[in-house]
């Protein structure tokens, strides 16, 4: 609702947060979303402390970031006391985050309906070269752009996810990826968490300056949120933010407590996992097994549980699987640089495209499942992550 000079709330708190100093720091990052649950593990915070007091915590049931120094003990921060933000200036989970990116990004915050957020176009598209297409999870988008993009100049590497040890370890390592082998060891999706944005020190070391960031929506909310808040050095290297839509991901011990314990399917005899209503996963040997999706629940991720963007809504593109065709990928472009890049890769002929309108059950789906996942935020939190939604009884 606008008020006479046409503002509405939401918008005059940004102008009005825009105008003070920006004093927040570890203390309040730890008291209004580590201790809370809002937390995401996105590691944000991790790479932009500039004194690495920020430690983060890889193990099971973990995934959160931590205080390393003893000086004021865990809940507080000699250098937060001595005026450095960096911290609370990274988080896409602080405050009025998601106002804040879409202003930055787009000029102006979300309409109510835009639940999956602010978007240019949605197509349905996958890569033309065979095997991108059937290296990729969906339709090899992602992998087709970073190929694309580091061929034409636009990056010099990207932050995707590999895989620790052999392939059947099935567990997510942050990494690197500056050429198409690289790109194609790292493609398909893992649905345990693998926090992309750790991998930035090993590409700067490396010496790369122009940086593609792949991740879950919470990931991609880093950029945009680090440049909003001005956040400096840190946030320059990101040139282009992909997005994967996500609803959730799962502990690591989903392999042996489930797929294992009550279906004797061990995770090295797994060669592909999707989810598509079902967990699906196909083995070593040919067979092909499907798990119900409500069985996994009980390993759901902890920072999973109050997210509330399934649509990667800070992205310059996101994708997901969503669609009748498996091998395609739905494609929703956010910017301009998104658009650029697509459509410079559909006039080349590196990617064939549909209109989102062909399929139009996946847009639906794709609607649905952004409401789902909004409604999960907590009364307790930031207000405005659900302007748009049923008011809660
Ligand atoms: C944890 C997770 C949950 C997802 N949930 C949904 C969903 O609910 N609905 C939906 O429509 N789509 C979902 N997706 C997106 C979908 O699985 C595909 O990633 C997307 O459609 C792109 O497919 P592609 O063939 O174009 O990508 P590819 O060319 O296969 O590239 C995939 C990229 O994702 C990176 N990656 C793989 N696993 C992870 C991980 N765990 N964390 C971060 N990066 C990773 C890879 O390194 C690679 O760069 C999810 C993806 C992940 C990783
Ligand atoms: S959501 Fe990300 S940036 Fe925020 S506290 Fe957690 S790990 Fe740090
Ligand atoms: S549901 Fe996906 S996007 Fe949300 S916190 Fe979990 S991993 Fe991140």
């Amino acid at each position: 609702m606008a008020d006479i000079q046409g503002a509405t709330p939401l918008e005059e708190r940004l102008a009005e947060t825009a105008s003070q100093r920006w004093r927040l720091q570890w203390k309040e990052l730890k008291a209004e979303v580590i201790d809370t649950g809002l937390c995401t593990g996105c590691a944000g915070c991790v790479i932009a402390c500039p004194h690495d007091v920020i430690g983060y915590n890889h193990e099971q049931g973990g995934y959160r970031p931590f205080h390393l120094e003893d000086e004021l003990g865990p809940d507080d921060c000699i250098h937060g006391q001595n005026g450095c933000t960096s911290c609370t200036r990274s988080c896409p989970r602080f405050r009025l985050w998601e106002g804040q990116a879409d202003t930055h990004l787009n000029a102006r915050v979300r309409e109510d309906d835009e639940l999956a957020g602010i978007y240019h176009d949605i197509l349905l598209t996958r890569a033309s070269d065979d095997t991108v297409n059937k290296m990729g999870q969906d339709g090899g988008l992602v992998s087709a752009i970073l190929i694309w993009a580091l061929e034409h100049d636009y990056i010099d590497a990207a932050l995707t996810s590999f895989l620790e040890g052999d392939a059947g370890s099935w567990k997510p390592r942050p990494g690197v990826a500056a050429t198409r082998e690289q790109v194609l060891e790292s493609a398909g999706s893992r649905y345990t968490y693998s926090a992309n944005t750790l991998a930035i020190d090993e590409a700067i070391e490396a010496g790369f300056k122009r940086l593609a960031l792949v991740g879950t929506s919470c990931q991609s909310s880093v950029p945009p949120v680090m440049w909003s808040r001005k956040v400096g050095k840190i946030s320059k290297p990101f040139v282009f933010n992909l997005g994967l839509l996500c609803s959730k991901t799962f502990d690591d011990a989903i392999f042996e407590e489930l797929f294992e314990t009550k279906y004797g399917i061990r995770r090295d005899e797994i060669v592909k996992m999707n989810i598509k209503g079902v967990f699906q996963l196909w083995l070593k040997d040919g067979r092909y097994r499907e798990i119900n999706l409500k069985e996994c629940h009980a390993w759901t991720r902890e920072g999973c549980i109050y997210c509330p963007d399934f649509a990667a809504e800070h992205a310059d593109i996101s994708c997901g699987g969503i669609g009748e065709n498996s091998d395609w990928t739905l494609t929703i472009v956010r910017t301009e640089l998104g658009r650029e890049i697509i459509s410079r890769m559909i006039d080349d002929g590196t990617i064939e495209s549909r209109p989102g309108d062909s399929d139009p059950g996946a847009i639906a789906l794709m609607h649905k499942l952004a409401q789902n996942s909004r409604s999960r935020w907590p009364g307790f939190a930031e207000g405005s992550i659900r302007i748009g939604m049923p008011t809660r009884k």
